[in-house]
């Protein structure tokens, strides 16, 4: 009927436009304290990801004591703006009850300033958004099952916000211990109907549910965190030095670290996104919205 449309121009398009608005991207550490969510943030940065630090920013009122860290980045003329909110530690208290909240608050009212701006009659033309993208649960390395607490905290979160969960400090348990831990907590979240980034009900066709599926495999990655660099063979390289030797952070034959950060920032940033936008703030939209008194 047609001859050539030439439609893949379109795609030059998507691209110059995404190359002159730039992408915004924002992830969550949340875990008890000391499993290294801090050390995560760092790594994270200092890794292959950007160089130059841009501004640190407090955004966030200090009595919640969350702390959201920005830096922008440049690829090949594409911007990128990272912004990682570090929160306290729960789990010092000896009645944790509750220690959610300050989290699930500080998610949902990202939601509720977008959804301010978005029915205002004048909008703005770009929305800032300060949504978060993916919540990295870091779990302790204890080798044996998934704590009340933090299944109870993950099930909460899961329902509100991607949830990728870890497990912290790897480098404390050998490999077998890490395979066993993992498919144990793997039982233990479908055992409790918790349900963690990448939802299979989100697969949108065939193939991308075989490449979920393998990421589904090695979910929760087993991650060592480290802010220090060292010498290797010559190389810089950033670990943890040890009597044994230096666990590289980036080494995937030493951790999965990478396979966290390829996951979050590269293959799967826009569909995290869109589940975000999709899923996530439209059920918190609904949910503003019949209660109407907007
Ligand atoms: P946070 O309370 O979760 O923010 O934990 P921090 O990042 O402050 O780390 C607590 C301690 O654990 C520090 O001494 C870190 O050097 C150490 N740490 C962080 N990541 C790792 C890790 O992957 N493996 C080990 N063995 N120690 C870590
Ligand atoms: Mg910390």
């Amino acid at each position: 009927l047609f001859g050539y449309v030439g439609i893949e121009a379109v795609l030059d398009q998507i691209r110059i436009k995404t190359i002159k608005t730039g992408i915004e991207f924002n992830i969550m550490v949340v875990g008890q304290s000391g499993l290294g969510k801090s050390t995560m943030v760092n790594t994270l940065f200092k890794s292959k990801v950007s160089r130059k630090p841009l501004s640190y920013e407090d955004r966030i009122p200090k009595t919640v004591q969350l702390r959201s860290v920005t830096h922008a980045i440049e690829e090949k003329g594409v911007k990128m703006k990272l912004t990682v909110t570090d929160t306290p530690g729960f789990g010092d208290q000896i009645n944790n009850e509750n220690c959610w909240e300050p989290i699930i608050k500080y998610i949902n009212e990202q939601y509720e300033h977008y959804l301010r701006e978005e029915i205002l009659i004048n909008r703005k033309r770009r929305i800032p958004d300060t949504r978060i993208h993916g919540c990295v649960y870091f779990v302790p390395p204890t080798g044996h099952w998934l704590r009340p607490l933090d299944l109870e905290f993950m099930r909460r979160l899961s329902k509100i916000v991607n949830v990728v969960p870890v497990i912290a400090k790897a480098d404390t348990l050998t490999l077998e211990e890490r395979a066993e831990f993992k498919q144990r907590i793997k039982k233990d979240l479908k055992a409790h109907g918790i349900i963690v980034y990448p939802q299979e009900d989100f697969d949108e066709d065939p193939d991308d549910r075989l490449l979920n599926d393998k990421i589904r495999e090695k979910i929760p990655f087993a991650v060592v965190g480290a802010d220090k660099e060292h010498q290797v063979n010559g190389k810089k390289v950033l670990g943890r030095k040890t009597k044994w030797g230096i666990v590289e952070v980036e080494n995937s034959a030493h951790c999965e670290f990478p396979m966290l950060r390829d996951l979050l920032i590269r293959s799967h940033l826009q569909d995290l996104k869109d589940i975000t936008h999709n899923a996530h703030y439209e059920s918190y939209r609904t949910r503003r919205l019949n209660e109407s008194n907007m």
